[in-house]
């Protein structure tokens, strides 16, 4: 019959109705959320983020102040620099841009972060609150993951609370930034939490476990690593990897660049097309799950609006409201 696809786009545009309602109602009570962004250096991803969350400030109504300077701030300045953030009243959330420049450690300026205006949860005492089960604000992108999650059992009429209570649930991934909170908020939920990584596949015990589960999260940013084979019957599949590839024209094969030929047919790559794709086999995989999220169009969608939702608690927090 093929898999439910969970629109992550219509969700993401639900969720902004009913955070716009509240930023109005904010608003009329003088408060003014806003984020800042701060990039030290020039990283390419970093400055894409950065103009990425200026637009989207921009279309949410939040104020956004940017905080850009070259790569040979001392890591002094740049934590004075989060001080000034930290007390700016028109600051709700910092957003610090990660690479800095290897002079400047990610801890030093992460901690230096007021607890409450950090509104990814990149500071080790929010971090801490998610694995106590008690999060100020959950990161973006795990809670991108749990609110689809949510949002399908609801669609299929299911209480969600029943939903997580027992689920087998999978994470492929461990990173601090998706695998490992994502794994904590479904614990937190009183899910059965398996989480896998790079180890897992080394020693082929991958597909046990991914098998073996009712929902799979997978976030490993390796294109097409999870195939129907990886897939319980009727699985609900949460695909957070985004990947852009270079589509083989002879054979279809997924390849990370143009510059070397395709490494299954040794075609040439050179005017192959470009494309973004999860870490799950989306078309192998829809004919064998339940539902399965998109990319692009799925956990992406939702993320930002798990940032703006933490903005307006950060913005409420400063507001003692
Ligand atoms: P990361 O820091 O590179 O972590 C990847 C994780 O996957 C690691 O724990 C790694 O294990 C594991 N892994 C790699 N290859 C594996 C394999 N063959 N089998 C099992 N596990 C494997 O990446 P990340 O920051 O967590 O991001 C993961 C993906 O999500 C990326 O594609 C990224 O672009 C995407 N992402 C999406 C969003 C969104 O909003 N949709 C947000 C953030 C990230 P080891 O640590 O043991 O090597």
């Amino acid at each position: 019959m093929g898999a439910k696809i969970i629109d992550g786009k219509a969700i993401a545009d639900k969720i902004r109705i009913e955070l716009q309602e509240e930023l109005k109602n904010l608003k009329a009570d003088g408060v003014e959320p806003g984020i800042a962004t701060l990039l030290v250096g020039d990283d390419f991803g970093a400055k894409m983020y950065r103009k990425a969350v200026e637009r989207f400030c921009g279309e949410m109504g939040f104020a956004y102040r940017e905080e850009t300077h070259p790569a040979d701030t001392s890591e002094e300045e740049v934590i004075k620099i989060v001080g000034s953030l930290n007390d700016d009243r028109k600051v709700s959330g910092i957003l610090p841009l990660r690479p800095f420049p290897a002079h400047v450690a990610d801890s030093a300026v992460i901690n230096s972060i007021n607890v409450n205006k950090d509104v990814d949860c990149f500071h080790p005492f929010n971090m801490g609150k998610v694995a106590l089960g008690e999060p100020s604000f959950p990161p973006a992108t795990p809670a991108a993951c749990v609110e689809l999650m949510e949002r399908y059992m609801l669609g299929e009429g299911i209480d969600p609370k029943d939903g997580f209570e027992g689920a087998e649930i999978c994470v492929v991934g461990h990173s601090n930034i998706v695998g490992k909170p994502v794994s904590f908020l479904v614990l937190n939920r009183n899910a059965t939490i398996t989480t896998s990584h790079v180890f897992t596949s080394m020693k082929g015990n991958l597909e046990k476990h991914t098998t073996a589960a009712d929902y799979l999260i997978v976030a490993a940013g390796v294109p097409n690593l999870i195939n129907s084979d990886q897939v319980k019957e009727g699985a609900v599949v949460i695909d957070v990897g985004i990947n852009r590839v270079v589509v083989c024209p002879e054979c279809g094969t997924l390849n990370r660049g143009k510059k070397e030929p395709c490494r299954e047919c040794s075609a040439d790559l050179s005017d192959a097309e470009n494309k973004t794709v999860g870490d799950v086999n989306f078309d192998d995989v829809k004919e064998k799950a339940a539902a399965i999220t998109p990319v692009p169009g799925g956990v992406g969608s939702v993320t930002n609006m798990m940032l703006a939702k933490n903005t307006l608690r950060a913005a409420r927090l400063m507001a003692d409201m």
